[in-house]
């Protein structure tokens, strides 16, 4: 597994800095945002560092759907309400332009009651 020692997402990962978890298994680590857009607001982090979706392959396919798959569950589990009336936001900033801050890739999920903090 890749890491890289610079990264704060990957200090979380290994525990070097506190975290609020949300789920981790052996392909990912979930964890609250520390600066929440909304009532629900956590990131789904590969364990294996790669920076952004640019540098995603075929190699990350199955990586890529479980953090798609895996999204739902979580965002219910944290307090998301049903669909359609509920729902939430999967985004994932890409670049400078993409509004990228951390180079670590991750899935922000989003949600809960309106209005939101961010919107
Ligand atoms: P992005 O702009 O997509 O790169 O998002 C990075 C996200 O990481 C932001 O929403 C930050 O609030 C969040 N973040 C940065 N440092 C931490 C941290 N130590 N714990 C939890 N979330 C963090
Ligand atoms: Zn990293």
């Amino acid at each position: 597994m890749h890491h890289d020692p610079d990264c704060i997402f990957c200090k979380i990962i290994e525990g070097k800095i506190p975290s609020q978890k949300v789920h981790e298994d052996e392909l990912v680590y979930a964890f609250k945002d520390i600066h929440p857009w909304a009532p629900v607001h956590f990131l789904i982090v590969p364990k294996e560092h790669f920076a952004s979706m640019e540098q995603a392959g075929p190699q990350h396919e199955k990586l890529l759907a479980h953090m798609l798959l895996l999204a739902p569950r979580l965002a219910k589990e944290q307090g998301c309400n049903p669909y359609p009336a509920g729902g939430y936001r999967l985004q994932i900033n890409t670049g400078a332009e993409g509004g990228q801050e951390v180079y670590h890739l991750h899935l922000h999920v989003v949600g809960g009651s309106r209005p939101w903090f961010k919107a």
